[in-house]
């Protein structure tokens, strides 16, 4: 698998690119794209980990994504990181669900 085949899934390979690069108030737009989309991990941790500077990947603007690498100068790999976090995600959401309800 290349570091580029998630793309394919993506809930925008049919979009317009002009809706994805876009400025100001239309970038909200562009972003509600994302929500539900299968690879938006590897979508947001591609562009970070790319230092892509335009347009909505991931959920995130060019803006949030300066910010973030800003405010977490030292991940090397956010694929890595962001795998990891969705991976304990799941298996806290797993133990929460394993969890007898009291009656
Ligand atoms: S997260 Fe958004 S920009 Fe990335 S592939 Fe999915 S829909 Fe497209």
């Amino acid at each position: 698998m290349t570091s580029t085949d998630w793309s394919d899934r993506g809930l925008c390979r049919t979009a317009d690119p002009d809706d994805l690069f876009v400025e100001g108030a239309a970038q909200n737009r562009a972003k509600m794209l994302c929500i539900g989309c299968p690879v938006l991990t590897e979508c947001l941790a591609y562009a970070l980990d790319h230092r892509i500077e335009h347009g909505v990947w991931g959920g995130m603007t060019e803006r949030e994504r300066r910010a973030l690498l800003r405010r977490r100068p030292t991940v090397t790999s956010w694929l890595h990181l962001l795998e990891t976090a969705r991976m304990e995600h799941e298996r806290s959401q797993d133990a929460a669900a394993a969890v007898p309800r009291a009656s």
